[in-house]
């Protein structure tokens, strides 16, 4: 046998219990053919010598938005007064939507208004995207077209839905451009494969021929997709089947091959804490809003009871308590009406958890989803509105690995930074980027990070057969780093030198 790969000189760190270390990393035919003496006398077309570098399975992010992520919008990151966004959107060229990305309104001195938009905008629909994904500014232009909405121009959820679906769709050209600019992005972070929060319909949808442009991007980076469960439509299955709404043709989790495959169904039951719309059973700290569920209850129960009977895998977004309670009942009574060993549910990001609901999670084997940079970007915030008595409960590590609780580690990109090696730093150090302690008992290892973006997030994905180690066998997915996160005190600075992507490197650190 002749290899087509050889890696040597490396200190590799699989994630394998079996095999933990490697020295010499065979690859063909986009795999791991064998480690150390398997393939130490074995030929091999191209031997690349890493010079002691360090190698870990490539990161797979559990959830993220690679088509938002990648769109041209102005960016607002960082402003603060109503003066300095109208300069920087003034003057913009084109004819049809002005498009902003980046707002706060928690950093604004006062808040942004239709009123101050229709200033620049010269007739046209101004759109300005909030940080939290859950809120919106638009101008009078758009509101026109929304006559059963009253607003300043600040909408959230439904509201932001009905204004956003007025801008939609965008082309083919134009999402396959913006996944093609996300692809490049991920791969100089380390991260191998992306599950994609939700196409198809809903607040981040970008067309109903979503799916094409995947197809038609041909990503050097694995894409799962999450489809919307607003896409379930009732079909006319044979009575037996037990399945009153499915997506066309039937089609569910598991479909596609390794490059390109379909993930869970998404389903929304609550808001954020960023936009304070994150269902909680006691209000923010200091006000009386609790926050709201996305859709009433049976609405939501439905949606839940029919993606299960489908065959689905579900990624449930749920961020605050209330959510939570309410997601661990629907998908109790799901598994009660039809029992599916192993129909590993998710539940997305998880932000909020009681104690006594850990032991819920656990047993319904339930694999929260979480996003540690959330809290390195927005800790210091979120620990104020939820007080001191459930400061220590969000986005938690060592509870849910203490109750046997699988975590998979990813981004939400581009809500939060979307790098790997800073959310593992979170998930050790548990530190805002202002240095404030965030939940600190929830600290976990380096190795136990690793393990949450590696296999944790492949097992979340229903890939951990094939991807999440570096295991023989498995696909030849691996990063390559400039130091060891197990002895580095800055994990969130090591240089990402090389990323492969089935056996071919896929981004290389010039110099
Ligand atoms: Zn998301």
């Amino acid at each position: 046998m002749k290899l087509d790969l050889k890696l040597t000189g490396c200190r590799a760190l699989t994630m394998d219990p079996a095999r933990p270390a490697a020295h010499t990393i065979g690859i063909w035919q986009g795999r791991i053919a064998g480690l150390d003496s398997d393939v130490a006398d074995l030929p091999a077309a191209e031997t690349v010598d890493l010079a002691g570098a360090v190698v870990l399975p490539g990161f797979i992010d559990a959830h993220t938005h690679l088509a938002w992520n990648g769109r041209h919008t102005i960016d607002i990151t960082g402003l603060t007064t109503v003066a300095q966004i109208l300069d920087r959107l003034g003057g913009s060229a084109g004819t049809g939507w002005i498009e902003a990305s980046g707002y706060d309104r928690r950093i604004m001195d006062s808040p942004l208004t239709a009123a101050d938009l229709d200033k620049i905008s010269d007739g046209r629909p101004v759109y300005v995207a909030d940080l939290s994904g859950h809120a919106c500014v638009v101008n009078s232009a758009v509101l026109k077209q929304l006559p059963e909405i009253t607003s300043d121009g600040w909408l959230t959820e439904n509201e932001q839905l009905a204004a956003r679906t007025l801008r939609l769709p965008y082309s083919l050209d134009e999402i396959t451009a913006e996944l093609r600019r996300s692809a490049d992005q991920v791969l100089s972070e380390g991260v191998t494969m992306c599950a994609e929060a939700g196409i198809g319909a809903g607040l981040i949808a970008s067309s109903p021929l979503e799916a094409a442009a995947y197809q038609r991007a041909q990503l050097p980076v694995r894409v799962q997709l999450m489809v919307s469960a607003y896409m379930l439509d009732d079909v006319q299955a044979d009575p037996s089947d037990g399945i009153p709404r499915a997506i066309d043709l039937g089609l569910h989790t598991g479909f596609g091959d390794d490059m390109l495959s379909l993930g869970a169904l998404k389903l929304w039951t609550d808001g954020g804490m960023m936009a304070r719309t994150a269902a909680l059973t006691e209000p923010y700290a200091g006000s009386d809003n609790a926050g709201q569920l996305a859709e009433s209850e049976e609405f939501m129960r439905a949606a839940i009871l029919d993606g299960h009977h489908a065959g689905w895998q579900l990624a449930i977004h749920a961020i605050g308590d209330r959510a939570i309670d309410f997601t661990l009942d629907a998908v109790a009574e799901a598994q009660r009406r039809r029992p599916q060993a192993d129909a590993r549910h998710r539940i997305e990001h998880c932000g909020l958890v009681r104690p006594d609901q850990l032991e819920r999670i656990a047993a319904l084997g339930l694999i929260p989803v979480v996003q540690p940079t959330f809290l390195w970007s927005y800790g210091d915030d979120y620990s104020e509105i939820m007080g001191a008595q459930r400061a220590p409960w969000m986005y938690r590590g060592r509870s849910f690995l203490d109750h046997g609780i699988t975590v998979a580690g990813s981004s939400d990109r581009p809500v939060a930074d979307g790098s790997p090696l800073r959310a593992i730093e979170f998930m050790v150090r548990r530190r805002s980027a202002a240095g404030q302690a965030v939940g600190p008992d929830e600290a976990i290892t380096v190795e136990e990070a690793i393990r949450a973006y590696t296999l944790g997030s492949a097992y979340a994905c229903r890939k951990e057969h094939v991807l999440g180690s570096l295991t023989p066998g498995k696909l030849a997915d691996l990063v390559v780093l400039g130091e060891d996160p197990r002895t580095s005190d800055a994990i969130a600075d090591i240089p990402v030198l090389a990323t492969m992507v089935g056996g071919a490197f896929r981004f290389q650190r010039s110099s």
